[in-house]
């Protein structure tokens, strides 16, 4: 799946996700304490991405790259060009189709203010779909004509928010609630380079990729849950695991504010059930 950060080493996916924290928890305590005198050695800070802000109205600002960009984080370089303005304005139109479902409490809970629409997108050469970097707080996405990407759109998007939400990507922190729902024997693939896993899902997985990580399992499920919510609603029937985890999902959500529009609805497919 040419996905974000997808085929990069997962250590380069943990030293991203934990230098990304590291950074963000240095930048809230210097706000906090702004009487005290902090010394910080000069780094050097990546070049801020140009772009415009798009004039259609967004829940969150959206920005078309006006430049190509050459930014890093974390070690890791990432470069996009400008996508062409016929691109830009279709992946616009299905990102604000998407963005509509979303209620005010989640959007209120992503951790960037914008996404940037560009075109070959690259983390350290490789191609990527979509890439949350909360460093600098923004999302990543490719825009551009492809049929992987006009199809794939959506799923892609639902992805990256819930790393925006979860405020974590690649190898995360653990979460203990959520792995102990996996089987027993069952360790994620993510701490050493391995194939991105494709093809049939294993059992307790929305998708292959869900094995890789912690992090990219929620993600994986959530965009399950937004795009193929029917799909979703069967596979539970029969996976108590991946039941047991969607349950885990919705009930964070939940403490969050209401559910996206198009959540997969459990009771109303038990009496749609009922009623055949
Ligand atoms: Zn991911």
């Amino acid at each position: 799946m040419r996905h974000e950060l997808a085929r990069i080493s997962n250590r380069n996916l943990r030293e991203a996700a934990i230098a990304a924290l590291f950074v963000g928890v240095i930048a809230l305590s210097l706000s906090a304490r702004p009487r005290f005198a902090v010394s910080v050695q000069p780094r050097p800070s990546p070049r801020a991405p140009a772009f415009e802000t798009s004039l259609v109205p967004s829940p969150v600002p959206i920005g078309v790259a006006t430049e190509d960009v050459d930014e890093s984080s974390a070690g890791m370089r990432i470069t996009a060009k400008v996508p062409r303005t016929e691109d830009a304005r279709a992946i616009e139109a299905k990102l604000l189709r998407e963005l509509n479902r979303y209620p005010q409490s989640l959007l209120a809970r992503l951790n960037v203010d914008r996404f940037l629409l560009v075109s070959d997108l690259r983390c350290d050469a490789l191609e990527c779909g979509g890439l949350t970097v909360l460093e600098h707080r923004h999302i990543f996405l490719e825009a551009d004509s492809s049929d992987w990407i006009t199809s794939t759109f959506p799923g892609i998007l639902h992805h990256e928010i819930m790393h925006a939400i979860d405020g974590t990507a690649g190898c995360d922190r653990s979460d203990a609630a959520w792995e102990a729902l996996n089987p027993k024997s069952f360790r994620y693939e993510g701490n050493e380079f391995v194939p991105l896993p494709v093809g049939k899902p294993k059992p307790g997985f929305a998708t292959a990729y869900a094995t890789s990580t912690v992090s990219e399992d929620r993600c994986e499920l959530f965009k399950m849950a937004m795009i193929e919510p029917n799909e979703l609603l069967s596979r539970i029937h029969t996976d108590r695991v991946l039941a047991a985890k969607l349950s885990l999902l919705e009930s964070r959500l939940r403490q969050i504010g209401p559910l996206p529009k198009g959540w997969p609805n459990r009771r109303k497919r038990l009496f749609s059930t009922y009623d055949l």
